[in-house]
């Protein structure tokens, strides 16, 4: 299967690859230049950029030459700035640390500034015929899609699995070749959305065709923010009884019972007054204790807890239980904590 696809990856690249400027010169300065204008820009913006830096630089050497502000003027317009300035010291690292030549191996390549292992893979393999397997967005797409990868492509192990199979698929012969059929085949057939599965040379053994899975094949896992939120409860005691509250649905704790609260968008401790005015209620603070911080999946809790009595007002979501009875009511693992810390009738 692995050679199948091969063959046919490669027939297809042939037939279809598009024309560009830098592709076919086998020149590694050329290949790198449009390497680096191509991270984060479209071809199609990208190859004026392309054509105005080779018109301007015929070498490397030119271009380590150049004024910071000459490059910098070039380069306007295509945004992400350090690409431009990791340009120029690469092409000063060439000058001064290889005589001027483009280094000619992956271990070298990877060592220039603003060339990372996607970067060195391409230009090794495409130059120097250096048998590196390439994987950018494009080889993600085409390789989770062929083998129905069905988990979060950002995870390490999946990443490690993506690499082994584009290590497997590979060209050894012709690694270049077969690196840019690859990029090719997902940027023309395999896009992002509504992939050319009618006319893919490929389907007959594309497992998220098979499967259906094509609208969702790859996928990365959401790295949610955490979030910190500041909880203060009101601990309420009059004749053996306490108020509780239920807490409601879409959020933390659903349906577990805690103390009336009060959350504020910072960590400060309450006085009476505040609570009063929260609360609608007429309590004074007997003693404030800070807990240490509960952590969620994605949250942040930390915890004050107030030791109030006096009045409040028995509103509609609160219970008034006795305090025996707490240990019957599902509480949240901070409240708990904090009973066994701090019990009632300590
Ligand atoms: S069948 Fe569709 S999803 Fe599968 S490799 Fe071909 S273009 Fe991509």
């Amino acid at each position: 299967m692995i050679n199948k696809i091969r063959g046919l990856l490669t027939q297809w690249y042939e037939l279809n690859k598009r024309t560009l400027p830098w592709r076919d010169s086998g020149d590694a300065y050329r290949i790198w230049l449009s390497e680096i204008i191509l991270q984060q820009t479209r071809v199609e913006q990208g190859t004026p950029y392309y054509l105005a830096f080779t018109n301007r630089f015929k070498t490397i050497t030119e271009l380590a030459d150049a004024s910071e502000d000459e490059i910098l003027k070039l380069w306007q317009g295509l945004g992400y700035y350090s690409r431009a300035r990791n340009l120029h010291a690469a092409a000063k690292q060439i000058k001064n640390e290889f005589g001027g030549k483009f280094p000619t191996s992956y271990e070298s390549i990877i060592q220039l500034k603003g060339v990372g292992p996607y970067t060195a893979a391409a230009i090794s393999s495409i130059a120097f015929n250096e048998a590196k397997a390439v994987v950018d967005g494009n080889v993600i797409r085409v390789i989770s899609r062929l083998f129905g990868i069905e988990e979060a492509v950002n995870n390490a192990q999946v990443q490690k699995q993506i690499q082994t199979l584009a290590d497997e698929l590979l060209d050894h012969a012709k690694p270049g070749m077969f690196n840019q059929a690859m990029m090719e085949f997902g940027a023309l057939y395999c896009t992002p959305k509504n992939p050319n599965c009618a006319e893919c040379v490929l389907s007959t053994f594309c497992i998220a065709k098979k499967n259906n899975l094509v609208a969702v094949v790859p996928f990365k896992e959401k790295k949610l923010k955490r979030r910190s939120r500041f909880f203060h409860f009101i601990v309420f005691e009059n004749e053996g009884k306490t108020f509780l509250q239920q807490r409601g649905e879409k959020d933390v704790w659903q349906g577990l019972f805690q103390f009336p609260l009060i959350e504020t968008e910072s960590d400060f401790e309450l006085d009476s007054d505040m609570i009063n005015q929260n609360l609608n209620a007429e309590i004074q603070v007997n003693k404030a204790v800070k807990v240490k911080k509960h952590v969620l999946s994605h949250q942040d809790l930390w915890g004050r807890f107030y030791h109030v009595s006096g009045e409040m007002q028995n509103v509609s979501n609160y219970k008034l239980v006795s305090i025996n009875e707490l240990h019957t009511f599902a509480l949240p693992r901070l409240i708990d904590r904090y009973l066994e810390t701090e019990p009632f009738n300590a």
